[in-house]
């Protein structure tokens, strides 16, 4: 633990950090926190004040896990290498995470972030369809390199950006809130898919690679996309000759309750699953499972080759988180926690007319903020002064959506019933002064 003594001030930390790290790292808050240690749930900053973290979800199994910890302080004291030896820590996690997913999955590749997994999985899927064009939803975001802000409507449609490629189609998001077919329409979701049909038909078949989608769009505004959508664009791509990849950053690992993968709450298999985020509880660790199928396509001379990617140490960290998120039976703890945070939340929006939409699954919830329920303008302001305002109550909270107005609860999963109310009564209190 770092003491208080050796950690200049807060003041000196961000006028260092103006001085050697980029601008366009943002900051959060208003207030900016600096955070010194994490426990769990907790985070505290650097005078002490402990906040309830409900918005990081990287920490998956919990900020400084102990038994993740002493594997990988285990693992680190014996051996750290790459995958060209053979070693039983990267054939123990590649079995125990098929294991989780559905029997045509079974090959594992095993980068160093949610970015590079996407990346690989866009080779993938070009080599096995040798097409190009790729069908995106609108907002999305799938990472950081330069192919993948082509694919992200969120980056290359927002400030800097130079808007979509031409092998890039973006697709509406089946936002049954806000989206162009509403909640009320009951054709919603066919004829959100038809946008899909209609791509496919225009390209032509046999010329499309496939189609990415997270199971549950989070910068798009913690979205649940409606139950059939995912079926019907999977079997049109499919009928294309394109691929379905899954981006299961946000939301593998039981963080929605019902089920361990997003994917799997609308009954469909994807041809490629990608991992981040949660696998490594904070060790950078990113994944991707194919079928053979695929994985044969792309075994075609070229070596793959990651550096990092697959050492013995992230390995070993990969199989104790998911031992962590078993034994702890984490997933059905999200379930009965988010049931009841979600009837807190909506029991507020019964009290409050800002509250325009409470949604989500498990421990991947929103709250969108509107300033009339009639017309659902967003209320962008609102929502930041709400965020800064709970961050000064302490609990962290973020904000997501097109227009930054929904308030995101995507907490470290050993996030309990008393933080679940606390949470609640704090957002209420919150929200009582801010009307
Ligand atoms: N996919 C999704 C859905 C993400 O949310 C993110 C990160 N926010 C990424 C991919 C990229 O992951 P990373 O930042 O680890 O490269």
């Amino acid at each position: 633990m770092m003491s208080k003594r050796c950690s200049p001030p807060k003041a000196q930390t961000l006028a260092a950090r103006r001085q050697f790290l980029s601008g366009n790292l943002s900051i959060a808050y208003k207030n900016p926190l600096k955070i010194v240690r994490g426990e769990m749930q907790y985070l505290y900053d650097d005078e002490g004040r402990q906040y309830l973290d409900a918005y990081n979800n990287v920490a998956h199994v919990g900020h400084c896990h102990q038994r993740v910890i002493k594997v990988a302080q285990d693992q680190m004291a014996v051996l750290n290498t790459n995958t060209r030896y053979l070693s039983d820590q990267i054939i123990n996690y590649a079995e125990r995470l098929t294991a989780t997913l559905p029997d045509l999955l079974n090959v594992c590749f095993f980068v160093n972030s949610g970015s590079e997994a996407n990346e690989l999985a866009l080779r993938l899927a070009r080599t096995h369809t040798e097409a190009r064009t790729l069908i995106v939803l609108d907002h999305a975001y799938h990472g950081n390199t330069t192919t993948l802000i082509d694919i992200s409507p969120y980056k290359h449609d927002g400030p800097g950006g130079f808007g979509a490629p031409n092998w890039v189609h973006k697709v509406p998001l089946p936002d049954l809130y806000r989206g162009l077919y509403r909640a009320a329409d009951e054709h919603a979701s066919e004829k959100y898919v038809r946008h899909v049909s209609e791509v496919v038909e225009k390209i032509g078949r046999g010329n499309l690679c496939g189609f990415i989608g997270e199971s549950f769009p989070s910068v798009g505004g913690q979205i649940e996309l409606p139950k059939s959508y995912l079926a019907a664009v999977y079997s049109e791509v499919r009928a294309a000759g394109g691929v379905c990849i899954a981006d299961e950053v946000q939301t593998g690992y039981g963080r929605i309750g019902k089920h361990f993968w997003g994917f799997e709450n609308y009954d469909v298999t994807p041809d490629i699953v990608v991992l981040g985020k949660p696998i490594g509880n904070g060790h950078p660790i990113g994944a991707v499972v194919t079928t053979r199928e695929i994985a044969s396509s792309f075994d075609n001379g070229m070596e793959f080759f990651s550096t990092f990617g697959g050492n013995n140490v992230s390995c070993a960290i990969g199989v104790e988180v998911l031992n962590v998120v078993l034994e702890e039976q984490l997933q059905s703890h999200a379930r009965g926690v988010g049931d009841l945070m979600s009837a807190g939340l909506r029991e507020l929006m019964s009290r409050y007319e800002i509250i325009g939409d409470v949604r989500g699954s498990g421990m991947f919830l929103g709250v969108e903020l509107v300033k009339s329920r009639a017309t659902r303008e967003p209320a962008t302001e609102e929502a930041a002064a709400v965020v800064n305002q709970m961050r000064n109550s302490g609990i962290l909270l973020g904000t997501d959506g097109p227009f930054h107005n929904v308030l995101k609860i995507r907490p470290p999963m050993p996030f309990n019933r008393a933080d679940a109310d606390s949470l609640v009564s704090t957002l209420a209190k919150t929200l009582s002064v801010l009307s």
